[in-house]
């Protein structure tokens, strides 16, 4: 459904991305890995059209993204990225109705039909409660549903976070995958994220790549990619890989010391 095709991009003269490509599949949960610095969030922005790549090509649907219209384009793909400034002292209300804006003439007034779909947002993710208080006196967790119930609000089939679930403790980091997943397997939404916990990673995303300095150095499946070779090479570090006896997912422990026999 996606096609990321020999992307090259970067900042001024400095190129991040060396010619990556890729495919992404509509049923796809879909994680990227990697050092930080290695273009994870790049290659985010450029698949939302929020960078222009120097060189290469993405086709959602086989249309290639250059030839969206703004409007169609933000009702295809959503985003969060990873700073998103909640300082302003609007309401949760009002706050995930900004989701609305691509559907909503010039105007910018809400119909019935956005209010639904506000309520029902706010009612998925468990934050009716809280619709009349600002944004910017939120817990992070809650912050963190709020920022989602905006990019839900946007009703687009492809959802893009970026490091969703940094900051957050681990019980509230799953709560929030597991809504992520929710959205991936029942309402068919295509989810690509980037994750700094591996072990998140291989239990809730069923494709993975690895990035390093800008290129892709392994993509596959949990098992395939969280090897324990690839992650010590691009990490420098020891690790173990095992597999989650519940779960059978892949998870990498780091190893802090190798004792001497
Ligand atoms: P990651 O998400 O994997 O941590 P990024 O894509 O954020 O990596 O960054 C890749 C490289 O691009 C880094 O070296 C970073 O310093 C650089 N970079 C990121 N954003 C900008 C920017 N706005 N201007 C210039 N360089 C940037």
């Amino acid at each position: 459904m996606i096609h990321i095709e020999n992307i090259s991009a970067g900042y001024l003269n400095r190129t991040v991305l060396k010619k990556i490509s890729c495919n992404i599949g509509s049923k796809d949960f879909f994680g990227i890995i990697g050092k930080n610095g290695a273009g994870k969030s790049t290659l985010l922005k450029v698949l939302c059209k929020l960078i222009k790549p120097y060189l290469g090509n993405i086709f959602i649907d086989n249309k290639n993204i250059n030839f969206f219209a703004k409007k169609d384009f933000a009702k295809t793909i959503s985003f969060l990225p990873q700073y998103v400034d909640t300082s302003l002292p609007f309401t949760v209300y009002e706050f995930i109705m900004f989701g609305r804006y691509p559907y909503m003439n010039i105007f910018k007034i809400p119909s019935d039909s956005d209010c639904n779909i506000v309520k029902k947002v706010m009612d998925f993710l468990h934050i009716m409660d809280f619709a009349e208080r600002k944004i910017n006196a939120l817990s992070g967790g809650e912050k963190q549903r709020v920022l989602i119930a905006q990019v839900l609000a946007q009703e687009t089939d492809i959802i893009v976070f970026d490091e969703p679930t940094s900051h957050l403790d681990i019980g509230s980091q799953n709560k929030l995958l597991e809504i992520l997943r929710d959205l991936n397997e029942k309402y068919n939404k295509t989810v690509i994220l980037t994750l700094h916990d591996l072990n998140a990673a291989g239990e809730f995303c069923n494709k993975l790549v690895l990035m390093e300095n800008g290129e892709i150095c392994n993509c596959g499946t949990p098992e395939e990619v969280l090897n324990y070779k690839d992650i010590e090479r691009v990490y420098d570090t020891t690790v173990v890989v095992k597999t989650n006896p519940i779960s059978d997912k892949p998870y990498v422990i780091p190893v802090s010391r190798i004792k001497e026999r």
